[in-house]
């Protein structure tokens, strides 16, 4: 190919991705489109592109999701290519042929490997032939008959996990203790696939019981080569949903991490994977089972920068213009420890959204602290999308070094107007477990337990 295939990038998403996308575009010297639906149009990154275009009103799926006003607006701006950022249309198949139909470039995987990774049974099953450790329970769909369901239950032995095969963000699943639940998580997990994600299509696997959540970022040129940048370790969660990550995941022998980067990389080679993904994994009593692929940027992908030293975005993007990777795995160095706090605009005792006007923002500084976010003091946080509004990161030599530096950022961090989660972080991350590390998947909600325990007592006494 002679020359880059596109000059000029839309960014289909909003808030501190599409201001992350824009700033690796500048970067590199590629000019900028972003798309904003009115509820964004006075956010601040939007004046900082080359372009900005207004794609609809405030409800994602009239702007965000519309294909045909994203499309168009590419179009209208000449742009060779899309960004699709995380979440909205990033894990989409049918956009990501759209876009390659509109003869521009999907700044991601093939639609095929969005499509084959998307669906979780087949996931799985790809992963299984590839030679990845999986969780136990079959790599196909359960069928409509519920003494076959009961067989393969008591084949996997209880507890075990009902899946929708197309769910994401934390839903779609469910937990079954015992024979007697069965029949009901069975018709209300397919139920709630089918409203949710549009297929009824679920599966079981074993439910592990006290596992971390660990996984491995990687990067593929679709050309036959792919890398492993490293682990992330993203076992504090609410609910499935991550708040606080960090990398690398420590206290995992070094002969076990490599390997199942080997076996990532493997893998991307032999499905011809192209672009950033994540293989997530469960790690329990030092085995690994992988749970779920996803084929698009993460939120958390700048704990790996701090401690590899790359720009992901970028080499993402270098993916996309046609470049082969020249990065070989021996030059993928870490360095350091790295921790992200989800900065989200939410009551920390309730959790429900709390939009409006920031009266009041200051943000930590000082050596290893970066802060990913678009919002500033006069911002007002729509209700209509993902209440995270920043993202706090921190590196430091060692992993005592960036927590000491984590908790001095958030108490230095200043957010008023608005409700945040801001206290939680605060207090999680001066808690003894979390100091010591390796914490389960639990740790953070029997944490909330406990602290709401505690503040009952307080208030009673
Ligand atoms: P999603 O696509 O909705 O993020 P995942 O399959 O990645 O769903 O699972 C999200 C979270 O749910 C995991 O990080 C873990 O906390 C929990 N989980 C999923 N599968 C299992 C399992 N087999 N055993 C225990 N926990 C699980």
């Amino acid at each position: 190919m002679s020359g880059p295939a596109f000059t000029k990038v839309l960014i289909a998403n909003r808030g501190e991705i599409a201001l992350r996308i824009l700033r690796a575009c500048k970067s590199m010297g590629l000019e900028t489109v972003v798309v904003y639906s009115q509820a964004d149009r006075d956010a601040g990154y939007v004046a900082l592109a080359d372009e900005a275009l207004c794609i609809g009103p405030a409800p994602a799926s009239r702007s965000y999701l519309d294909q045909t006003a994203l499309l168009l607006a590419a179009k209208a701006s000449g742009a060779g290519a899309i960004h699709p950022g995380f979440g909205f249309l990033s894990e989409n198949a049918e956009f990501a042929a759209r876009v390659e139909q509109a003869g521009l470039v999907f700044i991601g995987p093939t639609p095929d490997n969005i499509r084959d990774m998307g669906d979780k049974i087949s996931a799985k099953r790809l992963m299984m032939e590839a030679g990845v450790p999986c969780v136990p329970g079959p790599d196909h769909a359960l069928d409509a008959d519920y003494d076959s369901s009961c067989a393969t239950a008591r084949r996997i032995g209880y507890p075990v996990i009902i899946k929708a095969a197309g769910g994401g963000g934390g839903k779609g699943m469910r937990i079954v203790a015992q024979e007697s639940e069965l029949k009901d998580a069975l018709s209300l997990t397919r139920e709630e696939a089918r409203r949710a994600f549009g297929a009824s299509e679920i599966y079981m696997e074993k439910y592990l019981a006290h596992p971390r959540h660990v996984e491995i970022q990687v990067l593929a040129d679709g050309k036959g080569h792919a890398l492993w940048l490293g682990s992330r370790d993203c076992s504090p969660q609410r609910r499935h949903q991550k708040m606080l990550e960090e990398a690398p995941a420590i206290a995992i022998a070094p002969d076990v991490i490599n390997g199942i980067g080997a076996r990532c990389v493997a893998a991307c080679e032999r499905l011809g994977y192209r672009g950033l993904g994540t293989f997530e994994f469960l790690m329990e009593d030092g085995a690994f089972f992988f749970i779920e692929m996803n084929t698009r940027l993460q939120v958390e992908h700048p704990v790996t920068e701090m401690v590899t030293g790359l720009d992901i975005v970028e080499q993402q993007i270098r993916v996309a213009l046609g470049e082969p990777l020249t990065l070989r795995q021996t030059d993928i160095t870490q360095s350091g420890h790295a921790f992200e706090c989800r900065i989200n605009a939410e009551d920390p005792e309730t959790f429900a959204p709390s939009p409006g006007v920031i009266t009041a923002w200051q943000m930590p500084g000082g050596p290893g602290v970066r802060i990913d976010s678009h919002a500033c003091a006069g911002y007002r946080v729509p209700p209509h999308y993902d209440s995270m509004i920043a993202k706090l990161i921190v590196h430091g030599d060692t992993r005592e070094i960036a927590l000491r530096r984590l908790a001095l950022a958030l108490d230095e961090m200043r957010i008023e107007g608005i409700k945040t989660n801001l206290p939680l972080h605060r207090a999680f991350v001066r808690d003894a477990q979390f100091i010591r590390g390796g914490v389960d998947i639990h740790a953070l909600e029997n944490w909330l337990k406990q602290a709401n325990r505690t503040r009952d007592q307080q208030h009673g006494a």
